[in-house]
């Protein structure tokens, strides 16, 4: 071993799905949306100015920032945003979660929290799900060094309602509550009424998934003021220009297209609950996903398996091998009518003599 090797910042990385390089695949591995961003983020595109390149982007993004605080009705001053929620929710790892004591998430979630904790050096717990696969609220009320989790749950769908997410956010008030939001316009209540009331409450939402941006990489904070000033000094301190010209440009053009946004919204979810008939009747176990996928098992086939088969035919979904109560599932995103007919056919064919 080196000597320098001591030294270095040793990660475990967050492994995302597969991107495959070939086309004409049917993808429903990382809750992409199927559809196209909103006609007037490819008029935003067409109408970009390369000469605008050479200059640096406004380091406090403030189109888009007043974009979203005018969406979402707040302030501009309650309104952060980074490269994708990915970025944000960093940056709130790095800014709000610097107790001795653990910060606390669900066990089965989204991977990056335990990534992100182990890389800042962050104690953390994880609280089982119980055996629906729901938050218990009762178990975050221990002492602890702040609070996140997803609404709805990834991977498993599960939505929470405002009462039980009031009732987590009163029970902490000395620590940061953090609401995860990437597939809250698919059928959840947003937690964002909140944020006047409580000013431990930060909520994060993406424009990656709801709003067919996951390529420009697109997230947002919604907090009281204080909090958005905190996370903007620790923004400032690390890159003042995290967000290109042409994202700030396309991301407002996009929030400001609301008609589309419920237009896409409302068909993936109507998708989805013609999926899951279909996921019923052959057999498949699940529960009810408010998200852009459904997290499914059947009782016959294991899901390593299932998972292979349907890669064969160049349909891809997400298999988790770890922890072990999830090795059984498949996490299916909902593409468009076309592609889960496609998935569907699919499955009849290969269930038929299980
Ligand atoms: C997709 C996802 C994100 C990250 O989305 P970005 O593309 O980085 O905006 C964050 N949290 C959860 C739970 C997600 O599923």
């Amino acid at each position: 071993m080196k000597n320098w090797e001591k030294n270095v910042r040793k990660v475990i990385p967050y492994v995302p799905g597969e991107q495959p390089r070939k086309e004409r695949v049917i993808k429903l591995n990382t809750n992409e949306n199927p559809y196209p961003p909103a006609p007037a983020v490819s008029e935003a595109l067409r109408q970009m100015d390369a000469d605008k390149l050479k200059l640096y982007p406004d380091p406090a993004v403030g189109d888009l920032v007043s974009a979203i605080a005018e969406f979402y009705q707040v302030n501009s001053d309650q309104v952060f945003v980074g490269v994708g929620s990915d970025d944000v929710l960093a940056m709130i790892f790095l800014t709000f979660f610097n107790s001795d004591k653990p910060i606390l998430f669900p066990d089965i979630t989204y991977s990056f929290y335990d990534v992100w904790a182990d890389m800042f050096r962050i104690p953390y717990r994880q609280i089982p799900l119980d055996e629906n696969f729901c938050i218990r609220a009762g178990d975050y009320q221990c002492e602890n060094g702040g609070v996140i989790f997803p609404n709805p749950n990834a991977p498993t769908g599960e939505l929470l309602s405002l009462d039980v997410i009031e009732e987590m956010i009163k029970s902490n008030p000395d620590v940061i509550v953090v609401v995860d939001e990437a597939y809250i316009d698919f059928g959840g209540k947003s937690a964002l009424p909140l944020v006047d009331k409580y000013d431990n409450l930060i909520v994060v939402q993406t424009f990656s998934k709801s709003r067919s941006l996951a390529g420009s990489r697109i997230g947002f904070a919604i907090a009281n003021p204080a909090l958005i000033k905190y996370l903007n000094d620790v923004k400032y301190s690390f890159n003042s220009y995290t967000m290109d010209t042409v994202t700030i440009a396309l991301g407002t053009a996009s929030i400001k297209d609301r008609a589309y946004f419920e237009t896409t919204k409302d068909k993936i979810i109507t998708t989805r609950e013609w999926t899951k008939e279909k996921l019923r009747e052959l057999g498949f176990v699940f529960g009810d996903s408010k998200s852009n996928f459904i997290f499914a098992r059947h009782p016959k086939v294991s899901g390593e398996e299932l998972f292979q088969a349907l890669r064969e035919k160049d349909i891809y979904v997400r298999h988790f091998s770890k922890p072990q109560r999830v090795q059984e599932y498949l996490r299916i995103s909902i593409g468009t009518d076309e592609q889960m007919q496609a998935f569907v056919d699919f499955l009849q064919e290969y269930l038929k003599n299980k």
